[in-house]
C-alpha cells in the first residue's frame, strides 16, 4: 500500500461509512469474508455489516474516519469496495457527507 501522504484513502474512509456495501451472498463465501463482519440483506444479498440504516459504518472499517483509517479485510473486500475511486462521484459524495474537502 501506499504511504499516506499518495494515497487519500489512508486519512479518509468516508466511503465506508456513508453507503450501504452489499454485494451477492456467494461472493461473500468465495471471499472468505468473516461471518462476523457481513449480514444478509435477503435471500440473495449480503452486506458488510452495519453498513444498513441511515448512518451506515462498515464493522471492518479500524479507525477514524476523516483522520486514520485502515480496513481489516482490505485484500478480501467486496466488489462494491473495489468500484469506488479516490475523486470518482461516489468518492467525493462520501467525503463531503463527513464535511471533507474534493480531492484532485
Ligand atoms: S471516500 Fe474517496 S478518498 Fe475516501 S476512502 Fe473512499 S475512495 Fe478513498
Ligand atoms: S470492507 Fe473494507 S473497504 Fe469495504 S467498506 Fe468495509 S472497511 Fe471499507
Amino acid at each position: 500500500m501506499s504511504p499516506a501522504d499518495s494515497n487519500p484513502c489512508l486519512d479518509c474512509g468516508a466511503c465506508c461509512a456513508t453507503f450501504r456495501v452489499s454485494f451477492y451472498w456467494s461472493e461473500a463465501e468465495a471471499l472468505g469474508l468473516p461471518t462476523e463482519l457481513t449480514e444478509q440483506v435477503n435471500a440473495w444479498f449480503a452486506c458488510m455489516r452495519g453498513t444498513q440504516g441511515t448512518q451506515p459504518h462498515c464493522a471492518a472499517l479500524v479507525g477514524t474516519v476523516g483522520r486514520a483509517v485502515s480496513c481489516q479485510v482490505y485484500d478480501r473486500r467486496p466488489s462494491p469496495c473495489r468500484e469506488v475511486e479516490a475523486g470518482d462521484e461516489q468518492c467525493l459524495k462520501a467525503r463531503a457527507r463527513h464535511g471533507l474537502p474534493d480531492i484532485f
